[in-house]
Formats: C-alpha cells, structure tokens, sequence
C-alpha cells in the first residue's frame, strides 16, 4: 500500500500507481530501445506497437462493436463540443438532454454549427423525463457523467426513434460497460480515468463517419483520422503510452471474485455505495442529487454549516485526502473517485468525515 495521500482531483487525477511506477522505469529506456516513448518517432515500429496494442485492449475492455472505429484524438472533451457538430450535424438539427453544467456548454458550442433543440433540462440533481425529440435530428447529445453535479446516467436511453446517441463519457469512460446499442459516437478526454491530459478517445460508428461540413478542419475530420489510425497528425504518443500501461493495468485487476473491468465496476459500486450512505447517515453533510442518478465517480457534498469548510479542506490535506474543494459553480465539497481510487481511500475519507463531525459537529 502507498504511502502517497488519496487525491480526489476531479480531473487531472489520480492514476494506478503501478502505472506510474512503471512509466518511471522505462522513462529513459524503453524496452531497450535507447528512447523514451517521448523521444520515439510516431511512425516507428516501437511506438506503432505501442498503439495497436492500447487499442487492442481498449476494444476488449469496452466490447466496442467491429463496425464503430477508435480514435486518439487532441482537443479534449471541449474540443469535441465543436468536432461532433463538425462531422455529424450535417448542418441540420440536433437534439440536447441538459442535465448539468457539460451537457449546457455542449449544446451552446453545437449552436455555432447546427439547429440545437433542448430536448430535455433538468435542475442539475436528477435526469429530466419526457425528451421532447425530433425525428430529423442528426443525434441526440447526452453527457452520461456530469462531473460537475455529479449527476450519471446508470443505463443509457433507448433512442425509438433510431436517432444514434452522441455521448460525452469524458468522466467515467472506462468504470462500467458501455451498451453500445444506440450509440453512434462516444468521447472523452482521458484525465480522468484513462491518464494524462492531452489525449482524447473517440468512439465512431463507421456509417457516420463522412459527412463533415467544409469548414471542418481536417485534422479533425473523423474520416480522416480513421483512415490514417490516429495519425494524420502526430498523436499525443506519450499519454497514449500511458493509457496503454492503465488499460492493461484494468485488465489484471482482480476485485470480489471478478477481473478487468468488471472488478473495477464492482470495485466502484462498493466505493461509491459507502461514501453515500456515510453522507445519507449524517445529519452533518449531504449529497442533494436523486438516490437513482447519482454519480460512482464524482460526489459533490455539502457541509451544513458552510463556515466549517475551509477547516475541513485544512485538516482533510493535513490527514492526507488531497483536492476535495468542490467546483466554484456548485461549492461545498466533491470527492472523485475515479477507477485509480482505491478502496481504501473512500474508506479513509470517510473515517476522516466522522471524525471530524465528532470534532465540530
Ligand atoms: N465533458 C465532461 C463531462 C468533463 O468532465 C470535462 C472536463 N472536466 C469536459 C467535457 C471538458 O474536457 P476538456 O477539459 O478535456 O476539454
């Protein structure tokens, strides 16, 4: 066990120490090439091995259907806001669910480039019913995680219509299974779980892919990435080295019986379930969103009495619980909990959050 504390960053975060150890020892040296991974041609046959390889795993953990492709892309999740409406609008129409402050800012920047409809809203702790759809939409946008209001979507809609869903996974890509159903594409940046910044996953299905509008830059043409593997431009070659360590990292993890990411799931369920009900147990702090939506990676919380939180960020650092401030537009607290939060570290949140209501409670 580590002696490092728990972080709790929502994004840049905490990643599988292992990882980290590994990416230590090959920083100079990888493989015996005499390179780092930083150093490699993008085009060589070390780093080349190095991409199938992370998309291997990535297709096996995630049963990506054969028929959608797998991009590294730049941009991150923000980039895609403009990159989805680029390549799948066609100009015309597309329907939003808003459940949360990145669902809102994807609907904005798709205005830019399509007719937006908000098709549903809701009041940020909970997922709106009654989707008022169009049937000529191009998609439907949904963010399946908000990061922010901690708000998760725990199946995904059924689109009667054949309308494809656009999902922004950005936040929990990679803690639970994806249906893939009625998913035309899915993305995120790979901060959270996936590892360092600068690398965007992009899930396409083939029969969307074709119909970017003339002001596209082709950078960002889907079909132009797919047709060149991610590398119409040079990837970002060393976070995707890295999310290659953390996928295969996922795929050893044995948790409850179970491995990959099943275990990981598990491992989820069991941190997000004991962190809920320590806040639901408490007359002390509270989490305001609806039992059935709420997130297993983000838990924003409050502390009833508001004067205490600085004194609860101060003794949190001091007790080794790194990054719980919550985001500015919300206050109060947030713990992210991504796939790299061990067991123990909910568990020692939690001890500490007692402990420091016995103390000022
Ligand atoms: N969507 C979601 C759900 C996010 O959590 C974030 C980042 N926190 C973004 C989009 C924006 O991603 P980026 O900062 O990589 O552009």
């Amino acid at each position: 066990i580590s002696s490092r504390p728990f972080n709790f960053s929502a994004g840049p975060a905490t990643l599988p120490e292992p990882v980290l150890h590994r990416v230590a020892s090959e920083m100079l040296d990888w493989h015996g090439s005499g390179m780092s991974v930083m150093e490699m041609s993008h085009r060589g046959k070390e780093f080349c091995a190095i991409l199938e390889a992370a998309l291997a795993d990535l297709r096996e953990l995630l049963a990506v259907p054969a028929n959608f492709r797998i991009l590294f892309m730049q941009g991150g999740g923000l980039g895609e806001n403009a990159i989805v409406p680029l390549n799948l609008s066609r100009g015309g129409k597309v329907d939003a669910i808003v459940t949360g402050s990145w669902s809102r800012k994807s609907a904005a920047e798709a205005r830019r480039y399509a007719d937006v409809h908000i098709a549903a809203e809701g009041n940020g702790r909970n997922i709106p019913k009654d989707w008022q759809l169009r049937d000529d939409a191009a998609y439907v946008h949904v963010c399946t995680n908000e990061t922010i209001d901690g708000v998760e979507f725990h199946d995904l809609p059924r689109i009667a219509n054949g309308v494809p869903l656009v999902i922004d996974c950005s936040s929990h890509m990679l803690s639970r299974p994806i249906v893939w159903d009625h998913v035309g594409l899915a993305f995120g940046g790979a901060q959270k779980n996936i590892g360092p910044a600068g690398v965007t996953l992009v899930f396409v299905r083939e029969d969307l892919l074709g119909h970017a509008l003339d002001i596209c830059p082709t950078a960002f043409n889907y079909e132009t990435v797919a047709a060149n593997n991610s590398m119409y431009n040079t990837p970002p070659t060393f976070g995707i080295y890295v999310a290659g360590l953390v996928f295969q990292w996922v795929k050893g993890l044995q948790y409850a019986g179970k491995r990959g990411l099943a275990a990981i799931e598990q491992r989820n369920i069991d941190k997000a379930a004991l962190l809920y009900s320590a806040l639901d147990a408490s007359g002390f702090y509270e989490n305001r969103v609806e039992p059935s939506c709420r997130s297993r990676m983000n838990v924003p919380f409050f502390l009833k009495d508001e004067k205490l939180n600085d004194s609860f960020l101060a003794e949190a650092k001091s007790a080794g619980l790194l990054q719980l401030k919550g985001h500015k537009s919300v206050g109060g607290m947030r713990a992210s909990i991504y796939n790299a939060m061990p067991l123990e570290g909910v568990q020692a949140l939690v001890s500490f959050m007692k402990d420091f209501e016995a103390r000022h409670g």
